[in-house]
């Protein structure tokens, strides 16, 4: 199996490269030329396997050239006790007969973003060695927070890689920080920079475009990659999950099996849900994938109208993952929707970099509205969700969860449709204490990890051993740089 880039169908790379690589030179996304199915009787057999079984079962349907035992071993330690906290790995709870939560947060950042970090370092190393590549690699981070976390977990201490991450000083929360600049490892290194969110990207940016630094690194024996949401290794892993969650409900008898769900999922870059649209077409039986925003709506207007449009106001609301105002993964959803159609694919990228925005014919309008309905929430609804899922279902829900929740119940009034429904749970509420206490009504003074505390006795709800663990850490990396010194950092940390 080749991959395509979605601007150009005559790049045709295999998976290792497409890995390797992360970016299509082309300023396009890499995408299966043919998307595997679910042979008659694969779900059932997948029903019967546990989450690292179906890992391998599904990776191995687009990395033919990896073989099984490669991939046994690789998710057997990314997906191992050591990391998560259930041996379910991404365990369904429900709440009612019709809804569910996939908790995707039990490995060791508790977020979501750990089920495709814990994989890639081993996905990326040895696309690296396939391809005949003989130098070291570096990842380099800009994080507003739960990225960097999960990147630096993901790779510390893997042979063979070194990880830099940015974060900006006064841009991540007390508990962030300190799940940063705790970090163990002898390969990692953890800087803030003097600025914001925007000036360590910029500057990260800049670094990878550096042609002499390249050059200067590679005679040191190294090579510089990303860890971002756009790399084709971060996003297979997370197509799993969707099938999983399907053999899960049938396996406790609330879905028959054959019988349609719709996914709800907080989306920020569009990776989560792009997945869920695979999955789908893989053959799990699925009535709609239910995009959800926070008050940076983009998406929601897109799919309701047909024209994405990024000149908007942008917020910084309580749920800052889905603070995102370019959703880079959409550009493989319009690619398959449009039949592979590379040029105009070419035509939409270049419109939104030169006006900001633009607006899809009809028919691939049509084509997205018969998969995809689309909501939002603003901060005081979020809040609102939080509160009566504790009240009335006792359980606890963090600011993105939320805001999925509060979309698949204005779906549900809007269409009366019943279909039984997974929400996609993306973090432990653990991880965004301040807004979930204030949500339950606890307007507290305390801040960083005493709120964790605080959440637990409110609530009765164990916070995850990570977060808990927290207060015995040591912080290993202080140091800041001027927004201008991010290039000085980098050679020092390869010297
Ligand atoms: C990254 C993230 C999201 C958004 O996922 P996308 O793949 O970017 O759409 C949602 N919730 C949390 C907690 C996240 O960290």
């Amino acid at each position: 199996m080749k991959y395509l880039s979605t601007r150009n169908r005559d790049i045709r790379v295999p998976a290792a490269k497409t890995i390797a690589r992360g970016l299509s030179p082309d300023g396009g996304l890499y995408v299966p030329e043919v998307l595997p199915t679910l042979p008659d009787g694969a779900l059932k057999s997948l029903c019967g396997m546990n989450y690292t079984q179906r890992a391998v079962y599904v990776m191995s349907m687009f990395l033919d050239d990896f073989t099984a035992s490669e991939l046994t071993r690789y998710t057997s330690k990314a997906y191992s006790a050591a990391g998560f906290d259930t041996p379910d790995v991404a365990p369904v709870r429900s709440v009612d007969g019709s809804t569910h939560f996939l908790e995707l947060w039990h490995g060791p950042t508790c977020a979501f973003k750990d089920m495709a970090l814990q994989m890639l370092p081993y996905l990326l190393t040895a696309s690296l060695k396939k391809t005949g590549e003989d130098k070291s690699v570096c990842i380099l981070v800009a994080t507003s927070g739960d990225t960097g976390k999960a990147a630096l977990e993901g790779f510390a201490d893997i042979e063979g890689t070194k990880i830099l991450v940015f974060y900006p000083h006064n841009g991540v929360s007390d508990i962030q920080k300190l799940q940063m600049t705790s970090q163990s490892g002898s390969n990692v290194g953890v800087c803030a920079v003097k600025g914001n969110f925007d000036d360590a990207q910029t500057g990260v940016k800049s670094i990878f475009s550096d042609k002499a630094l390249e050059e200067q690194l590679a005679q040191r024996g190294w090579l510089l990659s990303s860890a971002n949401s756009i790399n084709w290794g971060r996003l297979l892993p997370q197509i799993v999950y969707y099938i999983s969650a399907y053999c899960d409900l049938v396996n406790s008898h609330n879905i028959k099996m054959g019988e349609k769900v719709n996914f709800c999922v907080p989306t920020g870059n569009f990776g989560d849900i792009l997945a869920g649209y695979y999955a789908m077409k893989m053959g799990v039986p699925v009535n709609k994938l239910i995009c959800a925003s926070n008050k940076n709506d983009v998406l929601t207007d897109f799919i309701n109208t047909g024209t994405y449009d990024k000149n908007r106001k942008f917020f910084t609301t309580i749920s800052p993952s889905m603070d995102i105002l370019v959703s880079s993964n959409l550009e493989r959803l319009l690619f398959d929707i449009s039949g592979f159609n590379d040029m105009l694919i070419r035509e939409y990228m270049y419109e939104l970099s030169s006006e900001g925005k633009y607006t899809v014919s009809d028919d691939i309008r049509n084509r997205i509205a018969s998969v995809f309905s689309a909501g939002y929430c603003d901060d005081d609804e979020t809040k609102d969700v939080i509160n009566r899922t504790f009240s009335e279902k006792n359980y606890l829900i963090d600011t993105h969860t939320a805001v999925a929740y509060g979309v698949l119940e204005k779906y549900r009034r809007s269409t009366e449709d019943n279909t039984v429904s997974v929400v996609i749970s993306t973090a432990s509420p653990y991880k965004f204490c301040d807004s979930v206490l204030s949500a339950l009504g606890d307007d507290v003074e305390e801040r960083g990890l005493a709120l964790i505390d605080l959440l637990e006795k409110r609530t009765g709800v164990p916070a995850p051993m990570p977060l808990k663990n927290l207060n015995k850490k040591v912080v290993r990396f202080t140091d800041s740089v001027e927004k201008s010194q991010l290039t000085e950092k980098v050679l020092n940390f390869l010297k």
